[in-house]
């Protein structure tokens, strides 16, 4: 037998109609055939208008290398090379998703809303969990002690996007510097030869 073959014939459905007939048609063959589940939510594209997080140009002294596979290790942010207790600004407005140690490192996390988060560390906080941020607003201060930073203090600066996973653990690394607004991108400096690389 073949199907219906529609013709001129054919009446026309109000769409209500024909949501409410498809609906029907989906419920009887959901009992019989594996479902097949919607497909995965996908996030809105990341921005491109964040605000560079530190005073004064952005000086990357450590890329962004993320892993190939999630358990690899790599540089999932970048460091930014900047003077102990600098201000740190929130990039754009949203809230603080957390701030404090994780794993004995002091850490920063906003929530920026369509799943972008960005975090900080190592940081002293001047805001706390919950609080609503406003692009600008000094967030926090910088320390000392980021792991591998090759200049005296070195803000980690990392975003990620929200994969809709109830762990996060699928949660995709982005370079922050692809999201900051095109007159905030960064120049490059080699910290220990001051002067040179602007060539
Ligand atoms: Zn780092």
């Amino acid at each position: 037998m073949s199907p219906p073959t529609p013709t001129a014939a054919t009446p026309r459905l109000r769409p209500s109609v024909i949501a409410t007939a498809a609906a029907t048609v989906a419920a009887a063959v959901v009992a019989t055939l594996v479902v097949v589940p919607p497909a995965t939510a996908v996030p809105d594209p990341p921005r491109r208008d964040l605000r560079r997080p530190l005073p004064g140009p952005v000086a990357v002294v450590t890329p962004f290398d993320p892993p190939a596979e999630r358990w690899l290790a790599g540089h999932r942010g970048v460091d930014l090379a900047a003077p102990l207790l600098t201000p740190i600004h929130a990039p754009a407005g949203g809230t603080v998703l957390f701030a404090g140690p994780v794993g004995g490192r002091p850490v920063l996390s906003i929530d920026h809303g369509s799943g972008l988060r960005t975090t900080y560390e190592p940081v002293r906080a001047t805001v706390r969990t919950g609080d609503g941020v406003t692009t600008g607003d000094v967030v926090a201060h910088l320390l000392t002690g980021h792991a591998g930073c090759p200049v005296d203090s070195c803000l980690h600066w990392g975003a990620r996007l929200a994969s809709g996973g109830p762990s996060g653990n699928d949660d995709d690394y982005l370079d922050p510097l692809s999201l900051l607004a095109v007159e905030d991108r960064p120049i490059r400096l080699k910290p220990t030869l001051p002067g040179d690389g602007f060539g």
